[in-house]
């Protein structure tokens, strides 16, 4: 659904955009604009866990492609895309949550937003 939105945006995306690759620092993967998607697959444990990466950054790119003047250096449009990609690819759904072994349901999607207040 993502790439079918990517394409019509005027984004299409190549067999090669999307990338595993062994990642040196602690973390999932990462969108590079002009670049694509790398998914670290050295701290990949199951399948779960790679489609979640892989639709988290596709949102990134959606964001990029969609959003006029977006800058990835300004921390308000950064976060912007970040609250849209945790929120929409299921990041913060309490099921994923309690796996991660935080188990407070009620506003746990706030913690997020308060700290973002700070930036
Ligand atoms: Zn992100």
């Amino acid at each position: 659904l993502l790439k079918e939105h990517l394409e019509k945006s005027g984004c299409s995306i190549g067999d090669k955009f999307i990338k595993a690759v062994h990642c040196d620092k602690h973390i999932s993967g990462g969108y590079v604009r002009a670049e694509g998607i790398v998914v670290c697959s050295n701290h990949m444990n199951i399948q779960d866990e790679v489609n979640q990466v892989v639709i988290h950054e596709l949102i990134h790119a959606y964001d990029d492609c969609r959003a006029a003047n977006l800058d990835w250096y300004n921390c308000a449009h950064h976060a912007c895309s970040e609250i849209r990609a945790g929120h929409l690819s299921g990041d913060c759904h309490y099921k994923r949550e309690l796996l991660r072994g935080f188990v407070k349901i009620r506003g746990h999607e706030q913690v997020i937003s308060f700290s973002l207040k700070k930036l």
